[in-house]
């Protein structure tokens, strides 16, 4: 049997920086992770982090002002006012941690202006900023000889007395269902990309822990909230990150205008991402773009500083589209890139249920409300992950042993997936899932209305009936079944849809990345709220919750 302290679900940029926390408060601390901790998702970021750094001229207050705005009001102002007040300690510790971050031709630390920020305050890594955090965060493990399960899935959550006690995980080396019980667990295992297709999110972002959550009874929070982010390259939906907009790139639409003087004269290209991804598809919509994309254009940065900023950029639009940057523009449009809903916690990490904590993508605390602003989901993952683990260590420390019968959950579990494998025939979980993401694409894109969110939702349901009655795993063998694994994917990918669905249809306004064709205001006397869903035995519970307001009044959004 497999004990712990606190087990952290996720080694990705928060897992870790929890584990780390962990581990130096003298916890027996795990993490458990489906993938090698650096392949988690994180590794793909590139544009960089934010931070306010008072030696240069800027202030906490404004970056979460920028950040609020860019929220469009539904960001909670207590919980922002800590993530910016504590950004700049979490960045410069990474630092000192070994993060050999960019600097400029002064010898300081470079930064680079992110949308929806009135100063360059993006520290970045060249175009790699969250690989070479997570390979640092990596060594940092290994150096507190943090324990990290890896390559092991957690398939539930054991919770007794209304508490959760540790987890149940398939080792997918053996095969083998193991019970971990642990007195605290720690959920950072990412967002729900998948649940759309295209997604700018690697193949694992199937929303596991959003949906673990949800199954033990915590709410999900804002799950409309689904960020289109702007530039992802034509026909593969691969992410060109904000930083070449950061460093200068146009948007042009057919006839080569830079259509954003219209939607946001003062900001332009850098207006929040929503902004600029409605601007976009409004072009498309209206016959001014390019095969269904508009065009970026770098050719005036010229080769050397493309190369040497945006090198990765470069490296993608040769590759997969054979169109040299310093040449020629490069066809783009908006695509799935980030989930701003997520499980319901304060700003300590802690969710309605004892035991549970979450930090990172799969959180909502809530900082980015209806729009995260580019470079603050990493400064959220570990500011919150750090915050998150501390509580956690409080908590174990205030309890006694873990008395939980985790054999009689084992076994339940084992039965459950014997039952899955033992399924003779059935559908496959490509086909399920894939009527699933393109349906919620289609009915809960950059634009939606009534008709399309009903349609997305009948849509889930009818994915939901049909993955429980056939579901079949063609693979019936131990070691590494991913074909088992997937489907236990797309169940968690399902709760996710139906909570995203859910929301949308719940919002009756349009407020940041929830722009409504049929109600196209924001409407603040009604909706200056939080929408809240829980998952029951009788369907989905829904409930509202005030947004809290500290010292910045709800004004109109303009950039
Ligand atoms: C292409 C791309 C570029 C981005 N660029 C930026 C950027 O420049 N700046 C920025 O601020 N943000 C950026 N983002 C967003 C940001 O990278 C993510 O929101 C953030 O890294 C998420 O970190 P995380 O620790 O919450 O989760 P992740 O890094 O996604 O890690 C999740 C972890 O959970 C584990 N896990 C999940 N399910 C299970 C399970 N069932 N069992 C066991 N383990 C499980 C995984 O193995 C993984 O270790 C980008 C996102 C993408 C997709």
């Amino acid at each position: 049997m497999y004990e712990h302290d606190l087990l952290i679900v996720g080694a990705g940029l928060a897992g870790l920086r929890a584990g780390v926390e962990g581990v130096q408060k003298g916890l027996r601390t795990a993490v458990i992770t489906k993938v090698h901790p650096v392949r988690s998702h994180s590794n793909a970021a590139q544009g960089g982090i934010n931070a306010p750094l008072t030696d240069r001229g800027d202030e906490w207050e404004g970056h979460a002002l920028d950040t609020i705005k860019g929220s469009d009001y539904l960001a909670d102002q207590d919980a922002v006012e800590i993530m910016s007040s504590e950004a700049g300690d979490a960045v410069l510790e990474l630092e000192r941690m070994g993060v050999i971050f960019s600097r400029g031709d002064d010898g300081r630390l470079g930064t680079r202006r992110f949308g929806g920020q009135k100063v360059a305050r993006t520290f970045f890594v060249g175009a790699i900023t969250g690989s070479a955090m997570l390979h640092v965060l990596y060594e940092q493990a290994l150096k507190h000889g943090l324990q990290v399960y890896e390559e092991w899935f957690v398939t539930s959550l054991i919770k007794e007395e209304g508490a959760v006690r540790g987890v149940i995980a398939l080792d997918m080396k053996t095969g083998e269902l193991h019970a971990i019980r642990a007195k605290a667990v720690l959920l950072a295992a990412g967002g729900a990309g998948r649940v759309f297709e295209p997604s700018t999110n690697a193949l694992i972002c199937t929303g596991d822990g959003l949906s673990l959550a949800w199954r033990a009874g915590a709410p999900l929070m804002d799950m409309e909230m689904i960020q289109y982010h702007p530039t992802t390259l034509a026909r593969t939906g691969i992410l060109l990150s904000e930083a070449a907009r950061g460093e200068g790139a146009y948007l042009l639409n057919s006839d080569g205008e830079r259509f954003m003087e219209k939607a946001a004269p003062d900001y332009m290209e850098l207006a929040s991402r929503d902004v600029v991804s409605r601007a976009e598809q409004v072009e498309i919509n209206e016959g001014r773009g390019v095969d269904g994309n508009v065009l970026l254009d770098l050719r005036h940065l010229g080769r050397t500083f493309i190369e040497e900023r945006l090198g990765y950029l470069q490296e993608v639009a040769v590759e997969f589209l054979g169109i040299d940057l310093a040449e020629q523009p490069v066809p783009i449009r908006p695509g799935m890139h980030y989930i701003m809903g997520g499980i319901k916690t304060n700003a300590d990490g802690e969710t309605e249920i004892p035991g549970l904590y979450a930090a990172g993508e799969c959180a909502n605390v809530s900082v980015h409300g209806a729009n995260r602003l580019g470079a603050n989901s990493l400064l959220d993952t570990i500011v919150f992950g750090r915050r998150a683990a501390k509580k956690s260590v409080e908590y174990v420390k205030s309890i006694g042993e873990n008395g939980s019968d985790s054999e009689a959950h084992l076994k339940a579990e084992k039965e459950r997936l014997q039952a899955l494998l033992d399924r003779p025939k059935g559908a496959r979980t490509a086909e399920i899932r894939n009527e699933m993401a393109t349906g919620m694409t289609e009915g809960i894109g950059v634009f939606r209305d009534q008709n399309s969110m009903e349609g997305a939702l009948a849509k889930v349901h009818e994915m939901r009936k049909k993955y429980d009655a056939s579901i079949y795993v063609e693979n019936k063998g131990k070691v590494f079944n991913t074909d088992l694994m997937f489907a236990l994917e797309l169940d968690f990918m399902l709760d996710c849809a139906e909570a995203v669905a859910t929301g949308a249809l719940m919002r009756k306004e349009s407020r940041g990345a929830h722009f409504r064709t049929d109600m196209p205001d924001r409407d603040d006397e009604n909706w200056l709220k939080h929408t809240l869903s829980y998952k029951s035995e009788e369907g989905v519970r829904t409930e509202t919750l005030d947004v809290v307001v500290t010292k910045w009044e709800p004004v109109k959004r303009v950039y």
